[in-house]
């Protein structure tokens, strides 16, 4: 026994060390080592690939800009103030970095920013590149042209020209010509720093895999440990729901509602057993005692043994009702009971229940008393025979309560678009503290429900329930002790017009 603890301790320790590769907290880290290493390549390739192309075509966009606007500025203002066309193209120099030069197209008058910027880099042959330039507007004809010379180590430079035209002036041509630093000292710089980037988003990430696979494991653990001993058959555990992610809460809450549940069942349960034990040793002990009358006492006298016999005969009846019942009612809460749904004549199908009833209107001064709708026959969807049963419950329970008025009546009427059923006595009554027991005996109400006549199992009502729950029937009772009862359900129908109504 001790070496099979050690042993198991042993394993356990194995386990906590070992990597578990399903595991959320393995899963997690993994994934964000995964988003690390993706997210640095990106930063890699984007950077080796694409940061010199990226970087002209910006330069690019920035000298296309530049025309536009001062392509714009020529043609839209109506006297042309020279003094804030020049200062819109400086400004326009300044903020792009680039070099713009505007000649007429005689080639008589030239405005040009003076400074070539990139960090006050002079370009040679800045009048070879205007000249190539001005050549290729010309031969293309058009309105603009646009190419890019490259000066070896000391870089590239966009060259882009255009002709301006604007209502009552001049055509004149604009050149732009804006230097590309060479990028290599920038992508060498740059990729130091990404280095550096790197291994700390790797600490970063791995730091925070384990941080957050900590904080959402840690619970789950938890869960899982408690949940174990919830399996072992004690339910006296609390999962902790006050957790801060949502989803841990609802688990635990979850989980502690079906810990409750389990418990309140397997009390059930246990009630059931010893409510049921109870019940089957009454009639035993009666039909052994009076056997056993027989064999000593009466045996020889036929009238006292006809008695006796007579009890054991009734006894065995209601043994053999109530194991009925309780397979019947065991087998509708398992769901293993079929239910038809088919239309029924519910009022014609309580008539013949109730039918059954009348001979103890001559025999012990019952008064039955039927009362359909006036007008319509209702039609339900279900089981005939089980709709049946529940009316046999409830108007024998109207016959065994009924004490000095022996009146009962069966009445129909309209409930908000539902049939109204219901089952009148006069009798003893029910107390108020036990209206809502007397429908589960077996289950809640087991201790408070008295059994105040002998002849019934204790199950007709939580039989009755259960039928009318499966058809979608709401139910409930009216009583006052001493003076009746109405049980009722309402359900849903369909109303047939009688046609014999003139
Ligand atoms: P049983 O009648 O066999 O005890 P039921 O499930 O049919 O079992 O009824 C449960 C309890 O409800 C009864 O024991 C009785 O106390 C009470 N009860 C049922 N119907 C009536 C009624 N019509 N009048 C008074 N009490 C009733």
């Amino acid at each position: 026994m001790k070496t099979e603890d050690a042993e198991e301790r042993k394993e356990k320790k194995k386990s906590e060390f070992s990597t578990d590769i399903k595991s959320l907290r393995f899963r997690l880290t993994a994934a964000f080592i995964a988003f690390a290493i993706v997210l640095m390549g990106v930063l890699w390739l984007m950077q080796v690939f694409s940061l010199k192309s990226y970087y002209q075509r910006a330069i690019e966009s920035k000298t296309q800009s530049g025309i536009t606007r001062l392509r714009t500025a020529y043609a839209a203002s109506e006297e042309l103030d020279a003094d804030a066309f020049t200062d819109a193209l400086m400004d326009i120099a300044r903020d792009s970095d680039i070099y713009i030069y505007i000649e007429s197209e005689n080639g008589l008058s030239a405005i040009s920013s003076t400074e070539l910027m990139s960090g006050g880099r002079v370009i040679n042959g800045i009048a070879f590149l205007l000249d190539q330039a001005r050549q290729q507007l010309l031969a293309s004809g058009g309105s603009e042209t646009s190419f890019v010379q490259d000066f070896g180590e000391t870089g590239k430079v966009i060259i882009r020209a255009a002709k301006l035209e604007g209502e009552n002036r001049e055509p004149v041509r604009l050149f732009i010509i804006a230097p590309l630093t060479p990028m290599d000292t920038t992508v060498s710089i740059l990729t130091g720093l990404l280095f550096w980037v790197t291994i700390f988003s790797f600490i970063l990430g791995a730091l925070l895999a384990v941080v957050f696979s900590k904080s959402l494991a840690a619970p789950i653990t938890d869960i899982k440990n408690k949940a174990k001993v919830l399996a072992t058959g004690n339910y006296n555990v609390h999962f902790d729901d006050e957790h801060s992610y949502t989803e841990v809460r609802e688990l635990a809450r979850t989980l502690n509602e079906t810990a409750y549940e389990l418990e309140r069942s397997t009390e059930l349960q246990k009630d059931l057993v010893a409510n049921v034990s109870h019940d089957l040793r009454t009639p035993l002990t009666m039909i052994k005692s009076y056997a056993e009358m027989i064999r000593d006492i009466s045996g020889d006298n036929k009238e006292k043994r006809d008695q006796h016999l007579g009890v054991i005969i009734e006894e065995t009846d209601r043994l053999s009702n109530l194991v009925g019942d309780i397979l019947f009612i065991s087998k509708i809460q398992s769901g293993t009971m079929e239910m038809k749904r088919e239309p029924v004549d519910i009022q014609k199908a309580a008539e013949s229940v109730l039918s059954v009833y009348k001979v103890l209107e001559d025999q012990d001064g019952f008064r039955f008393h039927f009362e359909p709708l006036a007008y319509e026959t209702p039609i339900v969807t279900g089981d005939e025979a089980r709709l049946q049963q529940v009316f046999s419950n409830l108007i024998s329970n109207a016959v065994r309560y009924s004490a000095d008025v022996k009146d009962i009546t069966v009445r129909f009427s309209l409930d908000g678009g539902r049939l109204k059923c219901s089952v009148i006595d006069k009798g003893i009554g029910i107390a108020p503290e036990d209206l809502e027991s007397i429908w589960n005996r077996y289950q809640r109400a087991s201790k408070s429900a008295t059994r105040s006549h002998a002849s019934g199992t204790g199950l007709g009502l939580s039989i009755a329930k259960e039928i009318l729950e499966r058809h979608g029937a709401d139910y409930g009772v009216e009583s006052e002790v001493g003076k009746g009862s109405i049980f009722w359900f309402t359900i849903k129908a369909k109303f047939i017009v009688d046609s014999n109504i003139t």
